[in-house]
């Protein structure tokens, strides 16, 4: 499963229908948060999303991305959390993201480490990599892909049987890729396992202008989550402030050829009528949406045809 939900759609500031920005990233049980502005944690529970989230990644630290992290690691503390919290910051800004977690004047009971990340860097996980990349949004600001390695093809257990291969750890070794030996003859994984079938790849911009680094690692992606805070009417603010427009944000998801697009980060001017924004971006790109809180999108394994086991 790999489920994303929308905790706040807002630019800058809440609306009485928009949160500040945080998406929320179900995969396999882990939660994972991608920005955490004021009142996230309400939005948790609004959501049904649990409070199981072992990951905090911000993409910068303008307030309306981080607030969040005082009360969710309060919250949490209530809950007689022990385990660890991680939370990601780019480069210098630890400093402040240690302010938001020490305000006031309780301690947080469970440990919390704040790690600085470069552009480009990987953080490896069993079966996936989250990779910083950098965005166009003044200081050091962050985007976030999260990219599922290829999955293993399918295992062909009776064609396995039928080659003589009993039943047990050999079964592993093959579908991992070794050839292994049954009595003097040499089976091979082609023999038993499909081709790999391709790992799905979600990208998240943050707040930022148009950004070669994004159509670079959103080529592909089954979904894009975009930077849309103005209409081109507002092109200039957008430039100035360091945004997108939802037609450069559709733009570029057509340059990356990602399967869906979700716009967020929605001007106060659009919160209640974002239909200029979807238009626009949907000029560009078909089937852009301008996210709402609360919108669940659900990515499904790419089809396993190619992962299908030889008969
Ligand atoms: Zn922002
Ligand atoms: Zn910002």
């Amino acid at each position: 499963m790999l489920r994303v939900t929308f905790l706040g759609t807002a630019a800058s500031r809440p609306t009485v229908g928009r949160n500040v920005s945080s998406v929320a990233v179900q995969r396999e049980g882990e939660l994972m948060l991608f920005d955490c502005g004021e009142g996230t944690q309400r939005q948790m529970m609004r959501f049904g999303t649990g409070f199981n989230v072992g990951d905090i990644f911000l993409t910068h630290v303008h307030a309306d991305h981080f607030l969040g992290v005082t009360g969710l690691l309060r919250t949490l503390a209530l809950q007689d959390r022990a385990e660890p919290i991680r939370l990601w910051a780019p480069e210098g800004s630890a400093a402040i993201v240690w302010d938001a977690i020490n305000l006031g004047r309780e301690r947080v009971p469970f440990q919390v480490t704040v790690a600085e990340l470069e552009p480009e860097q990987v953080i490896a996980r069993t079966d996936f990599d989250i990779v910083a990349f950098p965005v166009r949004h003044g200081g050091r600001a962050l985007g976030y892909a999260l990219i599922e390695r290829p999955r293993l093809g399918r295992f062909n257990p009776e064609r396995a049987r039928a080659l003589g291969v009993p039943e047990g750890p050999l079964f592993g070794r093959l579908h991992k890729g070794e050839a292994v030996e049954v009595d003097g003859r040499m089976i091979t994984p082609d023999q038993v396992v499909g081709t790999p079938r391709p790992g799905r790849r979600l990208v998240y911009s943050g707040d930022t202008r148009p950004a070669r680094s994004t159509v670079a690692i959103a080529k592909g992606a089954d979904l894009l989550i975009h930077d849309a805070t103005f209409a081109e009417d507002e092109a200039e603010r957008a430039r100035l402030t360091g945004h997108s427009t939802a037609r450069e944000a559709g733009e570029l998801a057509r340059a990356a050829g990602v399967t869906r697009l979700a716009l967020t980060h929605v001007s106060a001017r659009y919160a209640d009528d974002p239909r200029p924004l979807e238009r626009e971006a949907r000029a560009a790109f078909r089937g852009a949406v301008v996210a709402w809180d609360g919108m669940e999108i659900e990515i499904p394994l790419q089809p396993g045809e190619d992962g299908e086991p030889p008969a």
